[in-house]
């Protein structure tokens, strides 16, 4: 068992708030070797030495001058000590105070968990101990009676050991419902992470379907964390997509520029000279609109509405003369030309080219540079 690291167990898929690290646990004191002295594997987990938690644990065992019998589930009885169960717990102290008993021996029950779990439960009071293999098969149980009796220490450790290997498919919609119940933020909102990306899974298991039955409210609210999280992974994506396109638009309009002013390869402005052999350039755009625009200067369809690359190419002038920064230096041909189309546009086309130069400029995060207007001078 792995009890180093603090991490989740699973990938929570980068959307739901990483659960905050654990407090230093009050019983373990993290330092693996302890837990193998003396082959201790087979004796459970603790940190005290080995005399004093055997010498607990027989104390326990023996019940030498045990004071309290624990009534169990099915006439079961645990003997235990008034003082080790008082200190360990306030609540088994007041059941302690008001027990009914002969001379000195009381008597107290504790009822709803079978006896062998009663008996790991109060050995874990006197030495801290307990088996792996009785965590494994009890700590759903044992997590309820640590919040029930108030023992801080075993609580703590039961959630650690879920969040680090007990919590399964099977058993996340039943730990679930516990952490609410008592009261263990961290472990539900990683079984809850753990719900959401396993949710096909998950909704097929038993717990599912006794949740269904016993508490449909619960089974509402996660069905829509399960539809919430799903929007908001298709949000993403499509953020992202229409980032790539914004991206992609920037990059055309410096290359265009960059084409107009230095010209690249074998175009650019005319009075310029144009060798084959130029090294490439570092614009990605340039190659692709350098088709456009020889096609563009070929088309014999050059009017607006004409065929699909010359649309295009107006499209890209018109955005240009919207991002120019100075039309009367700038060199892209007809740059100053939309200014008079601009200027008759309806309200509704001056919102949605203003809206879609501002996330242009956006995606760059760097409006106005160096040949673009500023972000903050679009007016909205
Ligand atoms: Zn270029
Ligand atoms: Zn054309
Ligand atoms: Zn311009």
């Amino acid at each position: 068992m792995e009890m180093s690291a603090n991490q989740p167990p699973q990938d929570a898929n980068n959307i739901c708030p990483v659960p905050p690290p654990l407090p230093g646990p009050a019983t373990n004191c993290g330092r693996k070797a302890l837990f193998m002295m003396n082959g201790s594997q087979t004796r459970g987990y603790s940190c005290v030495s080995t005399a004093t938690r055997d010498s607990w644990d027989s104390l326990f065992d023996g019940g030498y001058r045990a004071d309290v019998a624990i009534k169990t589930d099915n006439g079961g009885i645990v003997y235990a000590h008034a003082n080790v169960l008082g200190t360990a717990s306030p609540v088994l102290k007041g059941m302690l105070k008001q027990a009914k008993g002969f001379g000195k021996k009381r008597s107290i029950t504790i009822h709803g968990v079978p006896q062998d779990v009663v008996r790991v439960f109060i050995r874990f009071l006197y030495s801290s101990c307990y088996e792996k293999e009785e965590m494994k098969e009890y700590v759903l149980l044992l997590l309820v009676l640590s919040h029930a009796y108030v023992v801080p220490q075993l609580k703590q450790i039961c959630e650690q050991h879920l969040e680090h290997g007990l919590l399964t498919i099977e058993n996340v919609i039943d730990v679930f419902q516990l952490a609410l119940l008592c009261d263990a933020p961290r472990l539900s909102l990683i079984s809850h992470s753990m719900i959401l990306s396993n949710f096909k899974a998950v909704s097929a298991t038993e717990g599912w379907k006794a949740m269904k039955k016993s508490h449909p409210a619960l089974e509402k609210e996660l069905l829509e964390s399960v539809i919430d999280e799903e929007n908001m992974r298709k949000n993403k994506i499509r953020k992202s997509n229409e980032r790539k396109i914004y991206l992609q638009l920037y990059e055309a309009m410096e290359a265009l520029v960059h084409i107009c002013r230095d010209g690249c390869r074998t175009i650019g402005p005319h009075d310029k000279d144009f060798k084959e052999d130029q090294a490439p350039c570092n614009y990605a755009a340039c190659k692709g609109l350098e088709l456009l625009i020889r096609h563009f200067a070929g088309c014999k369809l050059r009017v607006p509405g004409g065929c699909v690359h010359c649309k295009r190419m107006w499209q890209l002038l018109e955005l240009h003369s919207r991002l120019c920064a100075d039309s009367s230096l700038c060199r892209v041909p007809l740059c100053r030309n939309f200014t008079e189309k601009i200027r008759k546009q309806s309200k509704k086309d001056e919102i949605k080219w203003k809206m879609l130069v501002k996330k242009i400029l956006r995606t760059k995060r760097i409006g106005g540079a160096p040949f673009f207007v500023s972000l903050n001078s679009i007016s909205s």
